[in-house]
């Protein structure tokens, strides 16, 4: 039986495969994209209902196309998201195989390439790029025993307020996710506690201009590395209702509490950390130092945007701040769910090469791996800020193809004695 082969086999039809793909044909690589679902399945059904883009159309998207039917200002629903890889694969005649899995990719010995197991038989290739994502296995912390009398769901399985029983919430986790979903089910009329670690809370937008914008000019989109410190600050921003800043204080004047992370449990009684207000001080701080940065570039620059005082009014802690809750009795106020909106980690099993440090993390520079002929796509902070956002995505996969390239040149190298035997 004939094995299939390609040259570079890229693995997930996310964002991240799919620009891999146009820039791999730019390049003129051969490939082929395997996807076990559908193009871009995280964004159509892995997420909730309610979910938008985090960034406006205008930014969260590919170079070389815009959204079509939208607002460039406005927050993509997720579903207009997938549309939008779907009909960029059209654009550009991405060679996307979906409903196939990858079950395994080894190394050949004593030749160079991998073999590739899918549920579709084995396919032979030179060069393999995971583009399996950075969010891929829920992650909740071992605090509330799995059979405790009490229903908790990751944010990855949450679609909307419909799906939680009779009572109150906790949402555990103050990023982008916990927060977006905490308001919605405060919204349905539900009664909320939301635990609030450290984070940044940029402006949605100021003077006029939105963050992602004030990211771009102010040099923080292409930061190459995290602040020390700051690995396990999250970062709270929304697109919900037309796009909003994050307001711990408007969450507790509509009725929502908020308490400090959240750190055991036992016999029924959630323990939280008495961080509440550092933590909302610090998101402040973050706040703050944006619109200062920001006031920075439009004096030096010189630019004419509208001032936005108001911008800097903080109200007072709301009493769930300056008087913090340390322990509840889940039963005893009612609390009947808990949605972990905790992060996610990765999960390269299939991936049996030694790519991989000993806890599974990718051991790589850029995204190319420490296995030659092995490439990672869409991790966090692969080459900057953005490279887990759309628009980064597409640059790093425009290194990995231009790296690809660059081997493939080596490879195919002749000696002038090789070559005039060749003929
Ligand atoms: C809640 C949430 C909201 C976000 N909002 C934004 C936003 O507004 N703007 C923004 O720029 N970014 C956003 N992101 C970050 C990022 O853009 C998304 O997570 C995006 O889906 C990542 O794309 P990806 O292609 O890297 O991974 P994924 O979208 O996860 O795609 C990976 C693909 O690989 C496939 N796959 C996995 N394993 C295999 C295998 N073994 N064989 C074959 N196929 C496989 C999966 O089915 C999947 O389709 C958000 C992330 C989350 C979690």
């Amino acid at each position: 039986m004939s094995i299939e082969k390609v040259d570079t086999l890229v693995v997930g039809a996310g964002q991240a495969g799919v620009a891999m793909s146009e820039h791999l044909s730019n390049c003129g690589i051969p490939h082929l994209v395997l996807e076990r679902d559908r193009i871009a399945e995280r964004w159509r059904t892995g997420r909730w209902d309610s979910l938008v883009a985090n960034g406006p159309a205008w930014h969260d998207r590919f170079p070389g196309m815009e959204f079509s039917g939208i607002d460039p200002d406005a927050f993509a629903p997720k579903e207009r998201v997938a549309d939008y890889f779907v009909d960029y694969v059209k654009k550009i005649n991405a060679p996307i195989r979906c409903g196939v899995e990858v079950t395994a990719v080894q190394r050949n010995t004593g030749r160079p390439g991998f073999r590739v197991e899918t549920s579709d038989g084995v396919i032979k290739a030179n060069s393999v790029v995971a583009a399996t994502g950075a969010f891929q296995c829920p992650v909740i912390p071992s605090v509330v025993p799995e059979n405790a009398e009490i229903l908790q769901m990751h944010s990855n399985d949450y679609r909307n307020p419909g799906q939680l029983p009779e009572g109150a919430v906790l949402v555990v986790g103050a990023g982008s996710s916990g927060v977006q979903i905490a308001d919605e089910i405060l919204a349905a009329g539900k009664r909320v506690y939301l635990s609030v670690g450290p984070h940044d809370r940029p402006p949605r937008s100021y003077r006029g201009r939105d963050n992602v914008w004030w990211l771009g000019v102010l040099g923080k989109w292409e930061a190459a590395a995290m602040e020390p410190g700051a690995e396990h600050v999250t970062i709270s921003v929304s697109g919900a209702r037309g796009g909003h800043t994050v307001d711990f204080r408007r969450l507790a004047a509509q009725g929502m509490t908020l308490v400090g992370r959240t750190e055991s449990f036992k016999d029924g009684v959630m323990t939280f950390a008495p961080d509440l207000a550092d933590n909302i001080a610090q998101g402040d701080a973050n706040y703050l130092s944006v619109l200062d940065e920001a006031d920075a570039y439009i004096a030096r620059n010189g630019l004419d945007l509208p001032e936005e005082p108001e911008a800097r009014n903080i109200d007072p802690d709301p009493q769930c701040v300056t008087d913090p809750i340390l322990e509840l009795n889940l039963e005893e106020v009612g609390i009947a769910s808990i949605v972990w909106a905790t992060g996610f980690s990765q999960d390269y099993r299939w991936l049996k090469v030694h790519a991989l440090d000993e806890k599974g993390k990718p051991k790589h520079q850029r995204g190319v791996s420490a296995e030659p002929g092995v490439y990672f796509l869409g991790l966090p902070w692969q080459s900057r800020r953005g490279s887990s956002f759309i628009w980064g995505v597409w640059h790093d996969a425009k290194h990995l193809a231009d790296h690809i390239s660059t081997q493939r040149k080596y490879l195919a190298y002749r000696t002038s004695t090789q070559r005039k035997t060749d003929g």
